[in-house]
């Protein structure tokens, strides 16, 4: 069978022919892998700037943004049938007995860094034609979402981090509001998303959902796709092109809150002197190999502190956040049917997965079809 594999050593993205993995454990499942999402951290990957083969392996099979289908399941699993579809969680636990966060099912607040991530750190990934994987880390998914569910992975991220904000905002006095529910935490408050790529239009259809007045930034110029969604979904797009950073509060009045989702240091500390007082600064992207900035450290501490601010770092997800991500992905197509399938305009045979990997993304969000 075929799979994109990346060698390291020899520093090649290519497609190999695998053998066909069968369940050798009664809890494990395998799956016909459907579709798979490619994002920022694949393209990393693929140009040897991070990711770690299994021990013992020359290379890593790519692909954690993923969407199967159960063919076949071991003697113990009850809760999943051949003809399911379902999501894999991406992180797996560490073994260790001291880390209380793997311990208790936390493995994204892994303590000790020995986790493995399937497709990106120490275990293979998705992108290859079957599967064999352990029942209890699949997210079952309704069928009705089969032609979206690809996007469930990356909403995981903005699951994460609304469950992460709203547990530190009851916190917090100027946003403690008995009556603002986990559902309306954004009530009478400005989100501003960095970045119109997949995490940062499926973040923003979060805070929308949680009554955010979301304002989304990048680069695009009208006419473009991403910015049709943004308006699509009701938030207020502005161009990188005609505002430049330091305009952003002047244009917004004070952010509350925002979402990072590009992953550049220099945009992500420009915008950081935007935050207004009291703010919440969600760093989500992982910044590659950038070139060196100069900062002003001394400024930039003393107005966080005056302001009471928190920059709060988030890497998905738990359990809990794929299973929000399926039910919201439900809510957000009934709401914004042509939004979120804009997302994914095109699909790539995993023939040509390395030229898309490497080159022009397809769509907003490059998928690899099986
Ligand atoms: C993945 C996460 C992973 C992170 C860091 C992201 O692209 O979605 O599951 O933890 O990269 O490796």
């Amino acid at each position: 069978m075929k799979a994109i594999a990346v060698f390291p050593a020899s520093r090649e993205v290519k497609l190999i022919e695998q053998v066909e993995p069968v369940i050798t454990q009664p809890d494990q499942v395998k799956l016909r892998m459907l579709d798979i999402g490619i994002c920022g951290t694949d393209k990393e990957i693929c140009t040897f700037v991070y990711g770690t083969p299994p021990a013992g392996s020359e290379y890593l099979v790519i692909g954690h943004e993923a969407l199967g289908e159960v063919v076949e399941v071991g003697t113990a699993v009850t809760h999943l049938a051949p003809g399911d579809l379902v999501v894999p969680t991406v992180r797996r636990p560490c073994p260790h007995a001291r880390c209380r966060s793997c311990r208790a099912g936390h493995q994204d607040f892994c303590e000790t860094g020995d986790f493995t991530e399937r497709g990106i750190q120490g275990a293979h990934g998705y992108l290859t034609e079957f599967v064999v994987d352990e029942a209890r880390y699949m997210n079952p998914v309704p069928r009705h979402l089969r032609e979206i569910a690809v996007l469930v992975e990356p909403l995981t991220i903005a699951e994460k981090a609304e469950a992460q904000l709203y547990g530190l905002m009851q916190h917090r006095p100027p946003w403690i509001d008995p009556a603002v529910s986990e559902r309306t935490l954004g009530r009478g408050r400005k989100a501003l998303v960095l970045g119109a790529g997949p995490v940062g239009l499926l973040g923003a259809m979060a805070l929308r959902t949680a009554a955010f007045e979301t304002f989304i930034y990048s680069r695009q110029q009208d006419p473009d796709p991403r910015i049709a969604v943004a308006r699509t979904i009701g938030a207020t797009y502005l161009s990188s092109q005609s505002i430049p950073t330091h305009q952003l509060a002047k244009h917004i009045g004070p952010i509350d809150l925002v979402y990072e989702a590009v992953g550049h240091s220099l945009l992500a500390l420009e915008v950081l002197r935007e935050l207004g007082t009291n703010g919440i600064y969600v760093l989500t992207g992982v910044p590659g190999l950038q070139t060196m900035i100069e900062a002003d450290p001394a400024a930039l501490f003393r107005e966080m502190v005056l302001k009471n601010q928190v920059v709060l770092g988030t890497v998905n997800a738990g359990q809990q956040a794929f299973v929000a991500a399926i039910a919201d992905l439900d809510s957000f197509h009934q709401r914004w049917p042509h939004a979120v399938r804009a997302l994914l305009a095109g699909r790539t045979p995993i023939e040509q997965a390395v030229e898309r990997i490497l080159g022009r993304p397809g769509g907003i969000k490059s998928v690899i079809s099986f």
